[in-house]
């Protein structure tokens, strides 16, 4: 009672219909098509597209317009993407392709075609993984990994040579050998400092951090990281203005502000020029707290102002690994606003100074 009407897909799995029913093997895979997540296209040996899902319509076309119908060649023009499907269609032999899509954005695919067959003739499915996603992770882990060796081989290559030259001799030059150990532990603490950064900003996006936010009155929080950075402030000769009134709060984990405000800060000292002054306002409202942090500074230049959020990113990096710093402490109060539900945003004008603003949420 089986009917010739059958789907056998290259696995040897099949789909068949009973005598009597409407259903043809092609309107079953349509149906199965539908409930797939990833895009599907069924191409005829015409190389005309018999069957495809919404998800490819959308994914695989400029303005969603259905598939159905159309040549393959009008709809894809990637060349290792038409040789598959004759192979598929030809030689009945899967094959795998990559394919890069410009539709709306970029999108990469990893593609399988194999051969089907429908309803007693040879037909093609192409199955769409998009691994854009995928290799975009990818991509920012090699970066971010790349980062991490070249900033770590900085200092340690100075610590080696340093020892090296305490060892051939200098740890007796009585002039020089606590020089030579002064900077070793400069560079020491410079690794030290990178790899406690990395470890914060690794806890905070893994969701490992949680914040315990309460009432926290602004002017006083300031204050305190103005006491522990006057030193630094002084050496350069910033002055430290606190304009936050007594009054003004914001519901803020008072750790992880002191822990932003403090980033920001000595930002706003270590990129500001000798004489110049670092003032904290804020403003409250019923929605929520905005406090900012103006210097009078050299300031960010606007190709550079979308990008100082970002890990390692530097605006000048000779000038910055002179100045100290790991370029990772706008990352991580990008992040730490953004557990409170708030966000940090910068306004610079170049030669004049900068303006960072943190707004969390009442
Ligand atoms: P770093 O450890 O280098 O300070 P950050 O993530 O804190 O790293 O800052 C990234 C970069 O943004 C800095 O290297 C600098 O180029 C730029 N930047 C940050 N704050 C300021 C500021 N107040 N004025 C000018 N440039 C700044």
């Amino acid at each position: 009672m089986i009917s010739s009407n059958s789907i056998t897909s290259g696995n040897g799995a099949s789909i068949e219909r009973r005598e009597g029913t409407e259903v043809s093997s092609l309107n079953i895979l349509r149906t199965l098509l539908e409930a797939n997540r990833e895009s599907v296209i069924v191409v005829d040996e015409g190389r005309r597209i018999v069957a495809a899902n919404r998800a490819a319509d959308s994914a695989l076309t400029r303005q969603d317009m259905p598939m159905h119908g159309r040549r393959l060649s009008e709809v894809i023009r990637d060349l290792s993407l038409h040789e598959a499907f004759s192979r598929a269609l030809d030689d009945k032999v899967s094959s795998d392709v990559k394919m890069d899509f410009i539709g709306s954005g970029k999108r990469s695919f990893d593609i399988h075609v194999s051969p089907i067959d429908l309803d007693g003739s040879t037909h093609a499915v192409g199955v769409f993984y998009d691994v854009t996603q995928v290799e975009r992770l990818e991509k920012i882990r090699q970066e971010f990994l790349s980062n991490i060796s070249h900033e770590l081989r900085t200092p340690l290559t100075s610590i080696m040579a340093f020892v090296e030259t305490l060892e051939d001799g200098a740890i007796d030059d009585r002039d020089n050998n606590r020089r030579f150990l002064g900077v070793i532990r400069r560079n020491a603490e410079r690794m030290h400092e990178l790899i406690a950064d990395i470890l914060e900003l690794s806890m905070i996006e893994s969701g490992n951090v949680s914040i315990q936010t309460k009432q926290v009155r602004l002017k006083g929080l300031v204050d305190e990281v103005f006491t522990a950075l006057s030193s630094k402030a002084a050496d350069r000769e910033i002055t430290l203005i606190n304009r936050i009134s007594p009054a003004a709060k914001a519901q803020a984990d008072p750790v992880r502000l002191e822990q932003m405000l403090t980033n920001l800060i000595d930002n706003a000292i270590k990129f500001n020029r000798p004489g110049g002054s670092v003032t904290l306002t804020a403003v409250e409202s019923d929605e929520k707290a905005s406090i900012s942090v103006t210097d009078t500074g050299e300031g960010i230049l606007p190709d550079h102002l979308p990008r100082v959020f970002e890990r390692f990113y530097r605006a000048d990096r000779g000038r910055t690994r002179e100045i100290g710093g790991t370029g990772l402490g706008l990352a991580i109060v990008k992040h730490l606003a953004r557990l409170h539900g708030g966000e940090v945003s910068v306004n610079s004008t170049p030669s004049h100074g900068t303006v960072f603003t943190i707004e969390l949420p009442a």
